[in-house]
């Protein structure tokens, strides 16, 4: 009984090149035709150089298939050597990119203040933002999982107006279950995400919190996947390794 679409987005990370990538969106393609996809929104997020042939296929066979970039460059043009504009993304048909994963946020520094800029740099190209939070193993330990990641949520949608605030996806990552197999309960999981939403609640209102969609990430797997989507703040599904094979990442999509 909620008013939110599910969406189910695979990030493939460093993984497939165009060609790879190719087989692998036309592959979904034909899975996804055992889903009802009037029920669920699907997503991939290829290596930038796959985006184009992704475009093409989808395009080509009119798969019920949205996709988007892992990142986003906090800038619009111009000297930013190696970086890719939310411009750019937009004119490839993207309709969404993460920011702030936790790979980023480790290997690359990127802290509030970054993930912030990416995200209204999302918004200015009209690009939905998927915005990673999520705590790591330490902080969990000490029993601060939700202050940590509820600071990453404020920080990374501060200065967002109503609009954008409600259209925003947010998927809570814990870091300690990100590629490791150990999925987090569907009570831990619902836990952080009904904090998350009464957070935005707090912030923005109910009209915005009960649009946001809030996905879980960490090993998720269609083995896994059902009994998380159950939770009543779990919206979808943030899916790394398990969205490299088409069958699968399509029967996640189906919630099994
Ligand atoms: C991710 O990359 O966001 C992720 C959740 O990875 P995995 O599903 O492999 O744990």
């Amino acid at each position: 009984t909620t008013p939110r679409t599910p969406l189910m987005a695979g990030n493939w990370k460093m993984n497939l090149d165009w060609k790879q990538g190719l087989a692998l969106v036309e592959e979904l393609g034909e899975h996804l035709k055992e889903v009802d996809t009037s029920l669920v929104e699907t997503v991939v997020l290829p290596p930038f150089v796959d985006l184009r042939s992704v475009q093409v296929a989808v395009d080509a066979g009119k798969l019920p298939i949205a996709y988007g970039a892992q990142d986003i460059s906090a800038h619009e043009s111009g000297a930013y050597t190696g970086e890719v504009s939310g411009p750019m993304l937009k004119t490839l048909g993207c309709s969404y990119a993460a920011v702030g994963h936790s790979e980023r946020r480790q290997y690359h520094g990127e802290d509030e203040e970054v993930t912030n800029a990416k995200v209204k740099a999302a918004f200015a190209a009209d690009i939905t933002p998927i915005l990673c939070v999520g705590e790591p193993l330490e902080e969990r330990q000490a029993g601060k999982h939700v202050e940590y990641t509820l600071a990453q949520l404020e920080g990374g949608i501060e200065g967002l107006d109503a609009a954008q605030a409600k259209r925003i996806v947010i998927a809570y990552e814990p870091v300690w279950a990100i590629g490791t197999g150990e999925v987090a309960t569907p009570d831990d999981a619902q836990e952080v995400c009904a904090a998350i939403r009464e957070a935005l609640r707090a912030m923005h209102g109910d009209e915005v919190a009960d649009a946001v969609r809030v996905l879980y990430g960490g090993s998720v797997k269609s083995a896994n996947v059902a009994e998380l989507m159950e939770k009543a703040d779990v919206d979808g599904a943030l899916v790394g390794g398990a969205s490299l094979k088409a069958e699968e990442f399509a029967k996640i999509a189906g919630f099994q």
